[in-house]
């Protein structure tokens, strides 16, 4: 290997210790393969520094479990609150006795020969192989018109968003109606701000279903276990919103519904900014049956299970959720100069954080190139973390042991591989 700065060689460099670097650390420890897990701040670092204060988790606490590690405590129905899941995984950290170097920022990662050589603002690893786990969510992805936005307008993206207290006084428009958009539109509205919602696709869900949390149906149908050969699309798969859900203590459903009989106004998708007024599609509608078609499908497909298990009967009768209600004639245009909007926020989606990665094997929208998170044409190089990665279930966090595990093995049968060419190189 080459390189100006001596180097710590090692068989495995982890970037990233949120859950999924953890869980990837316990199978190569397992598997007696050395490596370290490099973390610019503390384990958790997303959930302690990228997310708002009343965030709770959408996944039920049974379903909070790692390699090895699963919640104990005596609400197994409730959601996380962030000190909690933070909490957890710092836990798992522990439990594993993780090889975590934090406060340690990698600042790239190239390709040398035999492997990578991996530089960091406090010293430089050299290995054969390097797992990116380093979040997929830490960067927020915000349309090109955000950039028309007039000056007196503030823009939020929800990794800097905490709280309503911090937003200017004013009327707010939420772009985006997934789960973080939904979420915030009730926060930012229950604190007395008047709130506009611009929804385009979406993925309807209810909290509940026959009296059982959605994600009870399904873990327990199947469907987060849908691997890539279960998916038509994989591209419009790996795209898909997240689903329009809340964890609250009373477990109520939030969905366009309940937002508008709060008193939220919901627009069309903002397709463009023309002279400081903002221009929203006129899909609103089709946008809403179209979800609204999905989810009954969902529910159909949870039924059916239902019955062929011989659960059918002990269940709470099938009630669907009634359609989504559209204004006869929603808003198509916000003038965004009059000062009624003071913030928009952009709850557009998120996107890798990539920007250290001196390895071409990014697409032309800056997205890894990978197979079920073996890196294509960077032999050694893995990714974890990633939305459907290799399962439905691959970007939540009882999804990353499935990963971690096939992946470990691939990685595992590849340094055997460079062992068997170079008996010098650093295996385990
Ligand atoms: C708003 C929101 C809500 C969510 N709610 C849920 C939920 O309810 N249930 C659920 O299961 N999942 C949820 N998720 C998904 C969950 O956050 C992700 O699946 C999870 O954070 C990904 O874990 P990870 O370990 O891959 O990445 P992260 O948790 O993002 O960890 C990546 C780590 O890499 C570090 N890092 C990044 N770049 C570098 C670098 N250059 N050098 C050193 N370190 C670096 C970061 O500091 C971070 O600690 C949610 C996600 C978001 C955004």
């Amino acid at each position: 290997m080459t390189g100006s700065r001596r180097a710590v060689r090692t068989t495995t460099v982890i970037v990233g210790a949120g859950h999924t670097g953890l869980a990837v650390s316990h199978f190569l420890t397992q598997r007696s393969i050395a490596h370290v897990v490099i973390e610019r701040g503390e384990v958790a670092n997303a959930w302690r520094t990228q997310r708002w204060d009343s965030l709770r988790l959408l996944t039920p606490n049974w379903q909070s479990r790692l390699p090895g590690y699963a919640y104990d405590g005596d609400q197994p129905d409730g959601f996380m609150t962030m000190p909690e899941v933070i909490g957890f995984i710092d836990g798992y950290a522990a439990a594993i006795d993780a090889p975590v170097l934090t406060g340690t920022t990698v600042t790239s990662v190239r390709q040398v020969d035999g492997g990578y050589r991996v530089e960091t603002d406090k010293g430089v690893f050299e290995a054969p192989t390097v797992m990116l786990a380093s979040g997929a969510y830490n960067r927020a992805s915000l349309p090109a018109i955000a950039t028309e936005v007039p000056e007196t307008i503030t823009n939020v993206t929800p990794l800097a968003y905490r709280r309503p207290a911090d937003l200017p006084d004013g009327a707010v428009l939420v772009v985006g109606a997934s789960a973080t958009g939904i979420q915030l539109a009730d926060e930012i509205h229950r604190s007395g701000r008047p709130v506009t919602l611009a929804v385009g696709e979406h993925v309807r869900m209810p909290r509940t279903y026959r009296g059982l949390d959605v994600m009870w149906w399904m873990d327990r149908a199947g469907v987060l276990d849908e691997g890539l050969d279960d998916i038509d699309d994989l591209i419009r798969g790996r795209n898909i919103p997240s689903p329009q859900l809340v964890g609250t203590p009373d477990r109520s459903t939030l969905d366009l519904n309940a937002l508008t009989d709060a008193g939220i106004e919901l627009v069309g998708r903002l397709s463009a900014l023309r002279d400081g007024v903002a221009l929203f599609s006129g899909s609103l509608r089709n946008k809403c049956e179209l979800a609204d078609l999905k989810l009954a499908r969902l529910l159909d497909r949870f039924d059916e299970w239902a019955l062929s298990t011989g659960i059918d009967g002990d269940l709470e009768p099938p009630n669907r959720p009634a359609p989504t209600r559209v204004a006869a004639d929603p808003r198509l245009k916000l003038d965004l100069r009059g000062g009624e909007i003071s913030t928009i926020v952009w709850a557009t989606g998120f996107s890798a954080d990539y920007s250290w990665l001196e390895v071409p094997v990014l697409d032309r929208k800056g997205r890894l190139k990978h197979d079920g998170g073996v890196v294509t044409g960077a032999p050694g190089l893995y990714a974890i973390g990633l939305n459907l990665l290799r399962r439905r279930k691959s970007s939540f966090i009882h999804g990353a042991e499935d990963d971690a595990r096939d992946l470990t093995d691939h990685l595992a049968a590849f340094v055997d591989g460079v062992a068997r060419r170079d008996p010098a190189a650093p295996v385990t």
